[in-house]
């Protein structure tokens, strides 16, 4: 296990440029440029984290951070094209057209009592904005393999941590106590998780141990930052091996309580998540579009569905009205874990509560859903729905094919101008007169 040394005690191991495979070819113009002008300029600027690691396994990264001992200030100066952001921690941001390059000036690990670092009673930690010099910046790092510094003066890798070996390894260890590291930032586990899940690595035995311990900890981080990393969780091309990996080491049950608790109870909504899952990792590998409240809607669906009979049995109302009050509660009660934006609960909640409305198919109301402006995430969803068995197999047929036809065929599939003696539905008209059921 790596020991966390004091400060400067230990020189890195320097692997040059014959000795590894990371050529500047894996390196967007732009994060080059921005690293000879810092050099040029007289000071150290490397490439790390991330950026280094995907290089290292030919992963081809798409962003890039730069390490460096000039001052955010002294980077401004050096960069037209530059804003410098964050109040407690002064980054820079180097913008070429799209692409912005963030340059961070080294930092302090949290160690002495004298600096500016503060802890709450668990030893999370709250507080840490002082500059440093690169071998103090490694130890903030979070793992091995997250910790390789590129130098761009020699094109050299210095390892501080045995980083190189670890992701040559393939292997997750955690930089300095295991168990302190988790508690000072409880985020580190699902971070663990999502690159073992990315890179296909191993997590090192001392941090499953950590994880085991501590992940009831993950309740006190913040949820907006939680709802952060469920993004980069489950959007990553990887969804599928992320969530196996948070079930198995009892994680997922911290971040969404309420489905992991359907989810031991019914195979059926085990096959739909992993179905949902599958899709998703599938959209992102054809390089399609994922939005994340698809899958909050798979999550959250038998807990919403669930509650909604509840609801129903205490009051008159629709099913779908039933499941959008159902949704709306259950909501609520994930925000406490994972805060989920407006823009994303809204559609959401439409989309669940549309779900019964696919069995109508008969008349103009049933076949203006096709114009409702969340039919085609609910039609996805009640797909998938009937794929793993638990949604009709006719109904998902009918939806398929009313709309690859023209108006005329649409307008008999729905039996629209037909046999006059069925059309009058005078219970079906009323209710048209209510005010919409997914608001
Ligand atoms: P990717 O970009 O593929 O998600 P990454 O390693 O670049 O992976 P980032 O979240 O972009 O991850 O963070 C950049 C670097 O900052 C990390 O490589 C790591 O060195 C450091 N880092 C990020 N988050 C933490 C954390 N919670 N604790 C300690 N170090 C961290
Ligand atoms: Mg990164």
């Amino acid at each position: 296990m790596k020991k966390n040394p004091k400060y400067g005690s230990q020189e890195p191991r320097i692997i040059s440029r014959a000795d590894h495979n990371v050529t500047r070819a894996e390196f967007s113009k732009s994060a080059l440029k921005v690293l000879y002008r810092l050099n040029k300029a007289g000071y150290q600027a490397f490439l790390v984290g991330g950026c280094v690691r995907d290089a290292m396994l030919e992963l081809h990264p798409k962003d890039f951070d730069v390490a460096t001992n000039a001052t955010p200030e002294e980077v401004k100066a050096l960069f037209g094209n530059c804003r410098l952001i964050g109040r407690r921690f002064r980054l820079a941001h180097v913008r070429f057209g799209r692409e912005i390059i963030e340059v961070a000036t080294f930092r302090a690990a949290a160690i002495s009592e004298h600096d500016d670092h503060h802890s709450d009673d668990e030893g999370r930690i709250l507080r840490d904005n002082v500059y440093g010099s690169i071998d103090e910046d490694v130890w903030r790092r979070d793992f091995t393999c997250n910790a390789l510094y590129y130098n761009i003066a020699d094109f050299s890798i210095w390892d501080y941590t045995g980083g190189f070996e670890d992701v040559k390894r393939k292997r997750i260890v955690l930089i300095g106590d295991p168990e302190k590291r988790m508690r000072e930032d409880p985020v580190r586990m699902l971070r663990a998780i999502r690159f073992a899940a990315k890179l296909d690595f191993e997590i090192d035995e001392p941090v499953i141990k950590a994880i085991d311990h501590h992940s009831h900890l993950l309740t006190n981080v913040p949820a907006a930052r939680l709802f952060d990393e469920f993004l980069k969780l489950f959007q990553a091309g990887n969804a599928e091996r992320t969530f196996d990996l948070l079930h198995d080491h009892g994680l997922f049950r911290e971040i969404f309580p309420a489905t992991d608790e359907e989810l031991a109870k019914d195979a059926g909504f085990m096959r739909f998540t992993r179905a949902a899952l599958q899709n998703t990792d599938r959209r992102v590998q054809d390089g399609k579009s994922v939005t994340p409240m698809f899958l909050l809607g798979v999550f959250l669906w038998l807990p919403v569905k669930k509650l909604a009979e509840i609801r129903r049995s205490e009051e008159k109302m629709s099913e779908s009205q039933s499941l959008s009050l159902a949704s709306y509660e259950i909501v609520a009660q994930q925000q406490r874990r994972i805060s989920i934006p407006k823009r994303f609960t809204v559609p959401m909640r439409e989309m669940l509560s549309l779900q019964p409305r696919f069995e109508f198919k008969r008349g103009k109301r049933a076949m203006k859903l096709l114009d409702h402006r969340r039919f085609r995430a609910a039609y996805d969803f009640m797909l998938l729905l009937a794929e793993v068995g638990l949604g009709s197999q006719e109904t998902a047929k009918f939806w398929t094919e009313v709309q690859l036809q023209s108006a005329e065929e649409r307008a008999q599939s729905f039996q629209i101008g037909q046999s006059p003696g069925k059309k009058k539905r005078r219970p079906r008209r009323r209710r048209r007169g209510k005010p919409a059921q997914d608001q």
